[in-house]
């Protein structure tokens, strides 16, 4: 594979502009990182000018993952495997109430050291510079995470600010936001976000008022409590700006399943009412997050990294958490909806298999494999959770406010940075899948395209239109799927022939791991 020259064409293709409009035959030249026209085939005079040609596929704008959490990983491993095959070009990253910046020194200084990095960043516009240093193959933009700020702040405690303490959150925030945040992240089942109250979260969206920028949420609760959560979630997002992006939404457990549709009822009531309101999804009905999640109080009250040091320090503590994994079990349904998904060396060959199967294989119970991997892993390591419904993921994606959303960080396909959930390797082309049995192609492509990219104000971006920014995937409409499965987490999706960011070629599936490092640090001014 070789570099793609400054100017070239990708000719006779089927071309879904992301505008929503159906497709139409076109050539589309590319010069000096943008779409320099865009015209019927054989029209333009491509005399001495590189030809690609797209005959029988079919030209999109590159796509826009919204729930990305690559903050760290694309510094680690710039080449975005996991993303660039699967035609994402850009990653919001700054999720779930978690930044990379306004983070304590040691914990970037972790990050540094790892990669050898000169740079050292603090707040958004440094942790730019440090992404730019790492010459990523995508385009990147970030949230100002919630969890984060207060985790600088006030520490990991669990009690309420003191009038200072927001002033100082509220001061930072709005200074990320000057320096180009995309918006204002929670995570609300996190900690220290977690330990705060709608009011808290109100005040501190107050900031984005007068601007464009969401408030982005994984909210309180995604189960029993999910409704009440979703009516929290509008009431902070119009002290905000007025617009919502809802992380991963989904209706948790059996009993909360009958609650999507009220769910979609009530953001389409919103939405008439004036708020903008956009969801993101994976398409898979297992969630990927830490063993911790599921452990019963008072055990999930507490910070992950606290409670290991409790663990390790104590058999008393050990014991106790023991009993009340007994006694009360999984707090996310039956043992077999819980996914081992540890990447230590030592257990990946555990890696997808249900926990009864891990902990019958090491010789212990499920309660005594919990207290095991909480004593051993932050947070318990990583897990899997079954416990959505088919049906709802279709409903979910049936909507038009619907976008996809991988949710996961950007990895190398090699494994060397580990395993992770299908999401990571699969979400687009799986999400078109689903969603195209529900509306026309060319509204699933704006959904994965121009609709996140306006919502979050990247206008240069999203579109095929001569003078933006020539982010482009070509690719296969017969074949587009994720192949990603628990069995085979970092498959490589099908039917995404090739990739361009800013005008290059960055990936193609010809030479799966030759890449091109020409991703930009997106900032939004307003
Ligand atoms: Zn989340």
């Amino acid at each position: 594979m070789k570099a793609s020259p400054d100017c070239f064409a990708i000719c006779e293709v089927r071309l879904y502009d992301g505008t929503g409009n159906p497709p139409v035959p076109a050539d589309v030249v590319v010069k000096d990182g943008r779409i320099a026209a865009v015209e019927p085939p054989r029209k333009l005079n491509l005399t001495g000018t590189e030809k690609i040609s797209g005959s029988g596929l079919s030209l999109a704008p590159g796509f826009v993952d919204v729930h990305s959490h690559s903050d760290r990983s694309l510094i680690k491993a710039p080449g975005a495997d996991s993303k660039i095959t699967q035609g994402i070009t850009t990653e919001v990253v700054g999720n779930c109430g978690s930044s990379a910046f306004w983070t304590k020194p040691e914990d970037i200084h972790e990050t540094l050291t790892e990669t050898g990095l000169k740079g050292h960043w603090k707040d958004l516009q440094t942790y730019a510079a440090a992404v730019e240093e790492a010459h990523p193959a995508v385009n990147v933009g970030a949230l100002c995470g919630h969890n984060t700020l207060r985790e600088l702040v006030t520490g990991n405690v669990d009690r309420a600010l003191t009038s200072s303490e927001m002033q100082q959150m509220k001061e930072l925030l709005r200074e990320s936001l000057e320096q180009g945040a995309l918006g204002f992240s929670s995570g609300l089942i996190y900690f220290p976000g977690k330990y705060s109250d709608t009011d808290e979260v109100k005040e501190l969206a107050s900031v984005l008022r007068g601007s464009s920028k969401p408030y982005v949420t994984h909210m309180r609760s995604e189960g029993n409590q999910v409704l009440e959560a979703l009516e929290e979630a509008f009431e902070i997002a119009r002290s905000g700006s007025g617009k919502l992006q809802v992380s991963h939404i989904k209706a948790t457990g059996p009993n909360n399943w009958g609650k999507a549709k009220t769910m979609a009822a009530r953001i389409e009531e919103e939405q008439r009412n004036g708020l903008q309101i956009k969801a993101d999804r994976y398409p898979y009905i297992f969630s990927h997050t830490s063993l911790l999640v599921s452990v019963p109080e008072p055990f999930n009250r507490i910070d992950g990294l606290t409670l290991q040091k409790q663990l390790q320090s104590s058999p008393e503590r050990r014991e106790e958490l023991l009993q009340t994994m007994i006694k009360k079990g999984c707090i996310r349904g039956d043992w077999d909806n819980v996914i081992c998904m540890n990447n230590d060396p030592q257990y990946r060959h555990f890696y997808g298999k249900p926990i009864e199967t891990v902990a019958e294989a090491l010789g212990l119970s499920v309660a005594e494999l919990y207290v095991k991997f909480l004593t051993d892993y932050p947070r318990g390591g990583s897990a899997a959770y079954k416990t959505m419904l088919e049906e709802n993921l279709h409903f979910f994606l049936s909507h038009d406010w619907c976008t996809p959303g991988t949710d996961a960080s950007a990895i190398p396909m090699d494994g060397s940075m580990g395993l992770c959930h299908p999401r990571g390797f699969g979400t687009f082309p799986a999400f078109y899948q689903i969603a195209k049995k529900y509306a026309p192609v060319e509204s699933v492509i704006r959904r994965m395209t121009s609709d996140p990219a306006r919502f979050f104000n990247i206008f240069d971006r999203g579109l095929v239109k001569a003078g933006l920014a020539a982010d482009l995937v070509l690719f296969d409409e017969e074949t587009l799927s994720g192949q990603a499965t628990l069995d085979n987490p970092t498959a490589l999706s099908q039917g995404i022939a090739k990739v361009f960011v800013n005008g290059h070629l960055a990936y193609s599936a010809e030479e799966p791991s030759w890449r091109s490092y020409h991703g930009k640090f997106l900032k939004v001014k307003n």
